[in-house]
This record gives C-alpha cells, structure tokens and sequence, in this order.
C-alpha cells in the first residue's frame, strides 16, 4: 500500500496544491499550464480545474470527476485535459496520479520530435527508462487522450508531440518526481550536447541497470494478455 493510500480526500487535495506549487516554482509549468489528477476510489478521481495556475491553488479548487470525465463535485471547472489522464488511469490499474506539464527542455525534445537519448545517465537509466513520443493532436479531444495509449504499458512517461510531456505513477509524489528526472535529464543531455561529446555508458553497463530497474519495480508492470500494444515503432 502507497503512503497516498493512507490520506483522505481532504489531505489529497492539499497535496495536489502542494505538488502544483512545485511544478510552477520549478518553472516545470507556465501561466495556467498543466493538471493533476489523483485516483480517489475505483470511479472517482480528483482532478485540477480549467484556467487556474498550478502556482496558486487551494484545496476547494479541486474538482472531483468519475471516469466518465464528468464533474461530481466542486466549485471551479475541471480541466480540459481530463480525457489525457482518465485514459492512462483507466488503461493501467497500478496507476494511482497522473501529472501533465509542459517542462521546457523535455518539450524542447517533444517540439523537434526527438527522441531523449537513453545510455547516457544511470540515473535516467534506472527511474525513466524509454521515453515515447505520441504523436501530435489537438489538446482537449479525445483523440488526443488516446494517442498515448499506444506507449502507456511500457513507460510511465511520455512526450506529447508539439506539447509537453505526461508522467504516472503509484503516488503523486511518483509522478511528480518523474516529471522532475525527465526535464532535469533533458537538460542534462542538451548541455552535454554542447560540451560533449558525452561519453555513453557501454551495453553490458545499460543492461545492467535495466535489469535492476525490473527487480527494483521501478519499470512499469508486464501489461495483461488482453490488452494489445499496437505501436511496436519505437
Ligand atoms: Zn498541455
């Protein structure tokens, strides 16, 4: 059992302004940008409101909705980006938050459609592992909710093609934390880039830590035989 299964919905909702804080002090979001969802019970999920900075939330702010993405509860409107998480929460029971955000240097990645280059850090290499780009639709649609679909068994992280990037997790804290390696590790390559040239950790170095990742839990869980993982392209 994860430390959020522990807390209330009132002590969730604090953690989620808490959370929201950090991302916008950590320039990880700008203006009203980004949201936050957490798996309350099987149906219901509490989520950040629309047009709100993540710097300045209070727990009435956050919104309750079910799976269906319609509101249940609260004074403010939830996001518009609801169908982006309730699409991973519903395709991975393990998942417990969702954080999007639109972190500068993992969305420099995104915008140039690159791929964030693994075998360089064994941190990156332990916590992230592949970084999937889904491919670029219009934010708020649910077509755009489902173009992460494809990568979400085999990351809990992903790029949004001209957007930003979404992560996932056990916990808030989790997915949080993701978010953090993946723009501190985008930087991390970009400066190295300039510097370099980097030296790559070799392939028995990279399979080493691939395989602590598994045995740690850190990699996501083996899908189940029902679900179809269609995009074998990366
Ligand atoms: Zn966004």
């Amino acid at each position: 059992m994860s430390e959020i299964d522990q807390l209330d919905a009132e002590q969730i909702k604090e953690q989620i302004c808490d959370i929201g804080r950090r991302l916008w002090q950590r320039q990880l979001v700008a203006g009203i940008d980004g949201n936050i969802t957490v798996r309350l019970t099987e149906n219901e999920v509490l989520c950040t409101p629309t047009l709100h900075s993540k710097g300045f939330l209070e727990p009435a702010d956050i919104c309750l909705v079910n799976l269906h993405g319609e509101q249940l509860a609260g004074q403010k409107r939830r996001s518009s980006e609801i169908l982006l998480h309730l699409e991973i929460l519903k395709a991975r029971p393990d998942v417990r938050s969702v954080v999007h955000s639109h972190p500068p240097h993992a969305t420099a990645f995104a915008v140039c459609g690159r791929r964030v280059p693994l075998g360089l850090l064994a941190e990156a290499e332990f916590f992230l592992g592949e970084v999937p780009i889904a491919p670029y639709e219009l934010p708020g649609t649910a077509t755009f909710a489902r173009t992460v679909l494809p990568y979400v068994h085999r990351s809990n992280v992903c790029l949004l093609a001209n957007h930003g990037a979404v992560t996932y997790g056990g916990s808030l804290i989790d997915a949080y934390n993701l978010m953090e390696v993946l723009d501190a590790y985008c930087r991390i390559v970009l400066l190295a880039e300039r510097l370099g040239p980097a030296q790559s950790l070799t392939a028995d170095q990279q399979a080493e830590l691939s395989q602590l990742r598994v045995q740690s839990g850190v990699a996501p869980p083996k899908p189940y035989a029902s679900d179809e993982i269609t995009d074998d392209s990366i």
